[in-house]
């Protein structure tokens, strides 16, 4: 299991209802704070290891040892949103692209736990901006299709780079083409849950070298979700 990039199609995927919580599924959440951890962000959607399954995981701070502040969110759904605020985003599909995004300033999401238990969360300011986040990720949005109208330009030309390094690897068969990844999408989403399969090593997919003078430096602490 590893993280994927931009535009590999799991994250323009509407990922699917979970249906049954099993040991699969608790090895795949486990090793996306791993990967959440190793990448420095706070919030990882399961289409961001290529599981098109609605679940994220959130650590406001990106630290393993604060496993109080581990929160799992499996079929969650935002039931209320009011206010609006402007503040940069990251996302661990693009690495080091961040841009300002507008979106509700209070949310309240409900989401089953790991135990199969109904939580509802009442969030402001970040946590409700990552929730935000990882719940368009689950729909098939990214950030940067919400960042501000004046920072779009910025954005383009990043996006442009990580898009060719998809296609020439995929080109030069080192990596599934889109149809072959989008099959294994299909299949696990009508399952509804985490096959073996996906507990298996997988080829590593491609990574961008995006030039420096292309990336617009950030004003935050540079997490990313
Ligand atoms: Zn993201």
């Amino acid at each position: 299991m590893q993280i994927v990039y931009f535009p590999h199609p799991a994250l323009r995927f509407k990922s699917a209802d979970i249906r049954q919580i099993d040991n699969n599924l608790r090895t795949v959440v486990r090793r996306m704070f791993e990967l959440m951890y190793e990448a420095n962000g706070i919030g990882l959607a399961a289409n961001q290891i290529g599981l098109p399954l609605r679940v994220f995981v959130m650590n406001l701070a990106a630290d393993p040892e604060e496993t109080d502040q581990e929160f799992v969110f499996i079929n969650p759904q935002i039931t209320n949103r009011k206010g609006s605020d402007v503040a940069e985003e990251g996302c661990l599909s693009i690495p080091k692209l961040y841009a300002d995004v507008r979106r509700p300033s209070d949310v309240q999401i409900e989401a089953f736990d790991l135990d199969g238990q109904l939580f509802e969360m009442s969030l402001d300011d970040l946590p409700a901006r990552v929730v935000q986040h990882e719940l368009d990720h689950l729909d098939g949005v990214m950030f940067t299709d919400k960042v501000i109208e004046s920072q779009r330009k910025d954005v383009e030309p990043v996006l442009n780079v990580f898009e060719e390094t998809l296609r020439q690897a995929q080109a030069a068969k080192a990596y599934l083409s889109d149809d072959e990844l989008l099959n294994t999408l299909r299949e696990i989403a009508a399952a509804g849950g985490v096959p073996g399969s996906f507990l298996e090593e997988t080829v590593a997919p491609p990574q961008a070298d995006v030039p420096a003078s292309l990336l617009r430096a950030r004003k935050g602490r540079g997490e990313a979700e």
